[in-house]
């Protein structure tokens, strides 16, 4: 994926300034920055829920470019390809955790109902929860929760799963349980952009870290020397 002098504004206000940068395959990319710094307005371009102003988007072999009207079949495709993991969960409070997760794949991936669950089952015992299947999201904490959103965002098959301050409302020993599976799916080779303020996951667990502030990359480098070295 390539972002390219990407420009937000809203009303007069210059959200991101000329954002760019590259992810490869594979790679786990951190971006921190004070809050209103521009993080979550760029991910939330990056699977255009948020319209950019300028600059072009380059994912899952389409250009997107700013400012330009988008056909149902691209914004389909994208977020197909690009995954989502927010900081509330936003599970469907009336469905199973097994619907949860399954129910997408049916609407957008077109699956039968048995191949969908069957592939929910096989997500949510990769992220420990196997045996909460059957109940409902309110009876899980909200680290459980947050799994399950994440294997909800795995069951389309996205090739770039983009993280918005996922470990921000719990509390830190159910933030960890989230982490680990965050660094469990990064080291199984998952391309990712995490924006965080887990500073020991920016410099553990992510191959690149993106330093914002003001809308504008102010910094960027590998984790380990940029964390080291501030
Ligand atoms: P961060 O994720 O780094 O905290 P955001 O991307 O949420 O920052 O916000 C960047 C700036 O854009 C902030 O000043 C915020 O107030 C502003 N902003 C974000 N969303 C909107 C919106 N829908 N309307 C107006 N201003 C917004
Ligand atoms: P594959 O067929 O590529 O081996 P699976 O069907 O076994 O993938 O798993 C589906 C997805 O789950 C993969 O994209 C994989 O990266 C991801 N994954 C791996 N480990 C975890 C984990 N601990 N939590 C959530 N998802 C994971």
């Amino acid at each position: 994926m390539r972002i390219e002098n990407l420009v937000k504004r809203y009303g007069a206000y210059v959200a991101l300034h000329e954002i760019g940068f590259e992810l490869k395959s594979g790679e786990v990319v951190a971006i921190i920055g004070p809050s209103g710094s521009g993080k979550s307005t760029l991910l939330r371009c990056v699977n255009q829920l948020e319209q950019p102003d300028g600059g072009c988007i380059t994912v899952a072999g389409q250009r997107f470019e700013g400012g330009k009207e988008h056909s149902r079949a691209a914004l389909d495709t994208l977020r197909r390809t690009v995954g989502m993991v927010f900081q509330s969960f936003n599970l469907f409070p009336h469905m199973t955790i097994l619907r949860n997760v399954s129910i997408a794949q049916e609407r957008v991936a077109g699956r039968s109902r048995k191949d969908a669950e069957d592939r929910a089952m096989h997500l949510l015992a990769r992220v420990g929860l196997a045996d909460k299947a059957g109940q409902y999201p309110a009876r899980c904490s909200g680290g459980q929760q947050q799994r399950i959103a994440i294997a909800r965002a795995l069951a389309l098959d996205p090739q770039i799963m983009l993280f918005d301050e996922p470990t921000s409302a719990l509390d830190p020993e159910l933030g960890l349980e989230v982490l680990a599976v965050m660094r469990e799916l990064a080291e199984s080779g998952m391309t990712m952009i995490v924006v965080t303020h887990e500073m020991r996951f920016a410099e553990n667990v992510s191959d690149r870290v993106v330093v914002m502030a003001d809308g504008r990359v102010i910094e960027e480098g590998p984790s380990r020397e940029l964390m080291r070295d501030p």
